[in-house]
């Protein structure tokens, strides 16, 4: 039975398979580390295992995060700006009433009062995001939640520099990363059901992976475009 031990604050998903030695990797982008050990090996030697390889998962962790990161963003006249997969250029508009933002075809249109300064031009577009966000999550996460027949009571969006998203089973609740809008529909569709099926099987063992085979057949594929696209900068 697949589980997930916790090492110097760190989260380790074990699996177990027919090898001899155990392997230790860790993957981008979040830095996630997974241990795979022989079948008949106890819990207690993977646990010593992991701390003797602290060091080097925080130290590669570490690189993980700061692999591929966009710059930071300037909220300047033709900056690009990713939306559901898509690049915009931002074009600002000063304008008289509240803050507005509106998505055309090449184009991310941001009005601002006389004097915007780029941190308030961030917060309206970080705004924007988030509601844009919670509209096309709320549906989604509803409907998986019925399909797997979950009773899901809220959801929350955050920034998250390690997870796409986490789930609280026990408390209902799905935690999604705001930057998850910047990415492909079926990016947030696929962390939308990974969350719901964590309801089901808290790690990501043998039944986990058979729920989202059968639920989403390209699930890896998915899983990789998150992995390798360009991590927005946080
Ligand atoms: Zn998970």
């Amino acid at each position: 039975m697949d589980t997930a031990i916790s090492v110097g604050g760190v989260e380790i998903d074990v699996v177990f398979k027919d090898i001899k030695n155990l392997h230790l990797s860790v993957h981008p982008p979040t830095g996630r580390v997974r241990i795979s050990a022989p079948r008949r090996m106890g819990r207690e030697n993977i646990r010593l295992f992991a701390i003797s390889k602290i060091g080097w998962i925080k130290k590669h962790q570490g690189k993980i995060q700061n692999q591929k990161r966009e710059p930071p963003r300037e909220y300047i006249e033709r900056e690009s700006h990713r939306v559901w997969g898509r690049r915009y250029l931002l074009r600002l508009k000063e304008g008289t009433g509240k803050p507005e933002v509106s998505l055309g075809h090449k184009y991310i249109d941001l009005s601002m009062p006389k004097g915007s300064t780029a941190d308030l031009r961030e917060e309206v577009l970080q705004d924007w995001y988030r509601t844009e966000l919670r509209a096309k999550a709320a549906p989604v996460l509803q409907t998986w939640a019925d399909r797997l027949d979950v009773d899901l009571r809220r959801f929350y969006i955050q920034r998250m520099k390690t997870k796409w998203g986490s789930s609280n089973p026990t408390q209902h609740t799905v935690r999604l990363n705001l930057d998850l809008v910047k990415f492909a529909p079926e990016c947030l569709n696929y962390v939308a059901l990974h969350e719901i099926a964590h309801f089901k099987a808290p790690n990501h063992g043998d039944r986990f992976k058979a729920l989202l085979d059968r639920n989403m057949p390209g699930w890896k594929r998915i899983r990789e475009q998150l992995n390798e696209g360009p991590l927005p900068s946080i």
